[in-house]
C-alpha cells in the first residue's frame, strides 16, 4: 500500500511527487507513467528550450480566477527558486519569459529526474492507469495498486504523441467528477482561402477573431506565420482557444504601426516620387513581397499595375485590406498539433487552495487535466509546476 500515488510523470506530476516526498521523506510515494520514460513532453517545450515560466504570470493570465491562491503561493519567482534549489539556474528574456540558463529543455528534465532519484521516489514506467476505484477510503488503480492519496497529473489531450492521450478524463469521471467540453488550444488555424502562395511569410500583426455575425471572440498581437493550410505563429495560436465549434473569421491588421490614412499617404508619396513604379514593388516597402502580390490579387487588380494607373478609391481599398485582411476559419489543426487542451476537470469541484477534490476526499488533480489554460509564453508550465507543488504538499500534509 502506497501513501501517495501520482499518475502521470509530466511536468506537474514530477513536481507533485518531489514536493510530497521532500515535505515528508518517510512517505511511500510512487510516480506512475504510461510511457517508457518520464517527462517526454518537457523536451519538446519552447522549441526544445523549455520556456518554463513567465515572470508576469498572475491570475489574469488564465481563463479562470480560481488559480489565484495557487499562483500566489507558488509565484513565478518561487518556481524559479524551486528550480534553483534542485540545481537549475534560469534567465528571463525581454518579455519576461524564463528559460534555463543552459538554453536546453534537457537540463530541466535532468534536474527533475536527479531530484526524483535523490529523494528515493519510486518510478513505475510503462504503466498506464486505466481504472480507479475507491473502497473504504482507499484508491485502487488497475485493480492492483493501492494508495491512501491519489494525485491525477495525466495532462490533457493535446499532443498525444507525448503521452497525454486524454486517458485521465475517464478516470476522473469514474470518480464522479465533471469534465467541461474539450477543445484544442494553442494550435494553428485552417482557412477557406487559398494561402499557399504565402507559405513561410511572417508578419507582426494585430489578430482579431470574430464570429461570422461579427461578435468579437478574442484578440492578440504578435507574430503571424502563413502556412500552406492557413495561419500559425504565436498571435494566431493565442486566439485559437476561442474557435471551439464556431464558424469564425480571423482579421489581421498587417501594419499596426500605420493608420489607414498613413498607408494611403505612403502609397500617394510613392506615386508622386516614381509613378512608373509597379504597385507590387511599392508595397514591398511596407509588407513582404509575397503578401503584396496576394493583396493585389485579392483586390482584383492587374498584377503588373503601375502606381500611375491606380485610382484613389483603389488605394483606400488596399489600405483597408492591410488594416483588416480577413480569412474564413474552417477549423484548427486539432489535438495532434495543439500545445494545450482547453477545458478539463471542473475547477468548482476542487478546493483550489489545496487542489483536493470536494467530491472524493484524498483525490487531487494538477496541471492541464484541470480546466485551466493560458496563452503562449511560459504560463501553462507555470500552472503545471505551481499546481503540482501545491497538490503534492497538500496530500503529504494530510497524512
Ligand atoms: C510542443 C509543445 C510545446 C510546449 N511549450 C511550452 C512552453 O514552452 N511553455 C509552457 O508554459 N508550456 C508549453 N507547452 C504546454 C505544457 O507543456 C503543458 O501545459 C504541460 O506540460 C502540462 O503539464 P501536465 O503535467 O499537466 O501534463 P503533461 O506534461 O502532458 O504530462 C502528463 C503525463 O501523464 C502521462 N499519462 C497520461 N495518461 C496516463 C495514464 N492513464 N497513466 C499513466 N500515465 C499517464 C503522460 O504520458 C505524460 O507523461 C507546450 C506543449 C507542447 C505540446
Amino acid at each position: 500500500m502506497y501513501d501517495i500515488v501520482v499518475v502521470g510523470a509530466g511536468a506537474s506530476g514530477m513536481v507533485a511527487a518531489i514536493s510530497a516526498k521532500s515535505l515528508k521523506p518517510s512517505l511511500k510515494v510512487v510516480l506512475v507513467e504510461a510511457l517508457p520514460r518520464v517527462g517526454k513532453k518537457i523536451l519538446a517545450t519552447g522549441n526544445g528550450r523549455c520556456n518554463l515560466t513567465n515572470l508576469t504570470a498572475n491570475a489574469q493570465s488564465y481563463n479562470t480566477s480560481a488559480v489565484s491562491f495557487v499562483l500566489k503561493e507558488q509565484s513565478p519567482k518561487r518556481i524559479v527558486g524551486f528550480f534553483s534549489s534542485i540545481g537549475l539556474e534560469c534567465t528571463a528574456d525581454s518579455e519576461s519569459r524564463v528559460y534555463p540558463m543552459s538554453n536546453t529543455a534537457t537540463s530541466v528534465l535532468d534536474c527533475l529526474r536527479f531530484e526524483l532519484e535523490r529523494l528515493g521516489i519510486e518510478v513505475l514506467t510503462d504503466t498506464k492507469i486505466t481504472s480507479v476505484k475507491k473502497t473504504n477510503g482507499i484508491f485502487i488503480l488497475n485493480s492492483s495498486i493501492r494508495c491512501k492519496r491519489l494525485i491525477l497529473s495525466t495532462g490533457g489531450k493535446a499532443s498525444p504523441s507525448q503521452g497525454s492521450d486524454g486517458s485521465g478524463y475517464p478516470l476522473l469521471q469514474s470518480l464522479e467528477h465533471t469534465v467541461t467540453p474539450l477543445y484544442p488550444g494553442l494550435v494553428q488555424l485552417t482557412v477557406k482561402e487559398n494561402v499557399k502562395t504565402l507559405k513561410g511569410v511572417r508578419v507582426k500583426a494585430d489578430v482579431s477573431l470574430k464570429t461570422t455575425s461579427g461578435k468579437s471572440l478574442d484578440l492578440s498581437s504578435g507574430e503571424v506565420l502563413f502556412t500552406d493550410y492557413g495561419l500559425s505563429g504565436i498571435a494566431v495560436m493565442d486566439v485559437s482557444r476561442s474557435v471551439e465549434n464556431h464558424g469564425c473569421v480571423c482579421n489581421l491588421n498587417i501594419i499596426p504601426e500605420l493608420s489607414e490614412d498613413g498607408i494611403v499617404d505612403f502609397i500617394m508619396r510613392s506615386k508622386k516620387r516614381n509613378s512608373t513604379l509597379l504597385l507590387e514593388d511599392a508595397l514591398s516597402g511596407i509588407v513582404p513581397k509575397k503578401l503584396g502580390h496576394f493583396l493585389i490579387k485579392k483586390t482584383e487588380l492587374r498584377s503588373n499595375i503601375a502606381l500611375a494607373e491606380l485610382k484613389f478609391q483603389q488605394i483606400t481599398r488596399l489600405a483597408e485590406m492591410l488594416k483588416a485582411l480577413s480569412f474564413t476559419v474552417t477549423g484548427t489543426k486539432g489535438f495532434d498539433n495543439a500545445q494545450i487542451t482547453v477545458g478539463g476537470a471542473d475547477v468548482d469541484e476542487f478546493d483550489m487552495s489545496t487542489l483536493e477534490s470536494k467530491i472524493n476526499k484524498g483525490l487531487y488533480c494538477t496541471g492541464e487535466l484541470l480546466d485551466v489554460d493560458s496563452p503562449c509564453g511560459g504560463f501553462n508550465l507555470q500552472w503545471a509546476w505551481a499546481s503540482g507543488i501545491v497538490a503534492g504538499k497538500s496530500a503529504a500534509q494530510s497524512l
